[in-house]
């Protein structure tokens, strides 16, 4: 799939500039609506590679996820990458969502498996006539779309190894996807390791690193948990040590993230992909750390 100026995706980030993006997520109401056309509008003069918007595991975000995208691509100068799980749907529903994106002008799209209820730990179970690994989203998604793809820095917590997830991601690239985007990465060490063993299992799309500055270290903690890996413990001693003085939290937050943005870039990443939760403070922050301006 190819952009208006005729360069692939997978092309664009590996062009040798290089590649931002920018991830958000469905708002659940009025004012998260406002808020997350306020850092779009914010973020788009740095003019991001694309920018994401996330697929939840209700009906009405899902919904919300399709209109958003379709507002970024005809109402913005924003390339939006649709996210889309295969959680509770079957093959004949993902093929009504995928139509539905291609309606709102959205030709990009994320294709994961998504998490059980119980969380990312929890055992896997298949929809009836649905898909049990992401790969077959890609092949059902390719090539209409152009499709990106989910890669765990310290593997995927229900893989038995991180050989098993390169291969997975290996079958993921066989399937059709263009590139891949990481889960949060706190070292650039981790990410590093991944990119060396999705090679060595013949993986060759470009891998972009996930970015996500700790503000509040409870929060990204809990949300490091949850994806299966606690924060490195040099990440936490850190941070622990401004820990009760909010803005210098945030300040040594916005300077680790900034610091690891330079060591993924000399360490090979083709680009970055900051989660963003629908703010553009922190974002800018590091950007301006970067010394990257509009
Ligand atoms: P898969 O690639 O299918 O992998 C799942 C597990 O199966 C892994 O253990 C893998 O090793 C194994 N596996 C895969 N293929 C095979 C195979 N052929 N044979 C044997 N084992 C195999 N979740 C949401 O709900 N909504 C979102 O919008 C969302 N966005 C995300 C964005 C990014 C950038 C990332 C990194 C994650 C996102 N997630 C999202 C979370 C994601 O859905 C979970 O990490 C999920 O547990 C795995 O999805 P996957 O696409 O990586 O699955």
């Amino acid at each position: 799939m190819t952009q208006g100026h005729g360069r692939s995706m997978r092309e664009l980030i590996e062009s040798g500039e290089r590649s931002f993006s920018f991830e958000f997520f469905p708002p659940k109401d009025e004012a998260g609506e406002e808020q997350l056309w306020r850092a779009i509008t914010e973020l788009e003069p740095y003019g991001p590679t694309f920018v994401s918007v996330t697929y939840g595991a209700g009906g009405s975000s899902r919904d919300t996820t399709v209109r958003i995208t379709g507002r970024i691509a005809s109402e913005t100068s924003l390339t939006p990458v649709g996210h889309l799980t295969c959680v509770g749907h079957t093959r004949e529903e993902l093929e009504v969502i995928l139509d539905s994106y291609a309606a709102a002008g959205v030709v990009h799209v994320l294709a994961l498996r998504g998490d059980p209820q119980g969380g990312p730990r929890a055992e896997w179970t298949s929809t009836e006539g649905g898909f049990t690994y992401a790969s077959e989203l890609v092949e059902l998604a390719s090539p209409r779309f152009s499709v990106a793809v989910a890669a765990a820095p310290n593997g995927h917590p229900a893989s038995s190894s991180l050989e098993q997830d390169a291969i997975a991601l290996k079958a993921k690239q066989d399937a059709g996807a263009e590139f891949a985007i990481t889960d949060m990465v706190f070292r650039a060490s981790d990410y590093i390791g991944l990119v060396e063993r999705s090679a060595a299992a013949g993986v060759t799309i470009p891998i972009l690193p996930g970015i996500m500055p700790i503000l509040n270290l409870g929060q990204v903690n809990r949300m490091a948990e949850l994806s299966g890996h606690p924060l490195p413990d040099e990440v936490v001693e850190r941070i622990s040590r401004v820990s009760d003085d909010p803005v210098a939290v945030r300040a040594e937050g916005i300077a680790m993230a900034a610091e690891l943005c330079e060591a993924l870039l000399a360490g090979g990443a083709p680009g970055l992909h900051f989660y963003t939760l629908n703010r553009s403070k922190a974002t800018r922050e590091i950007f301006a750390a970067l010394k990257i301006t509009v």
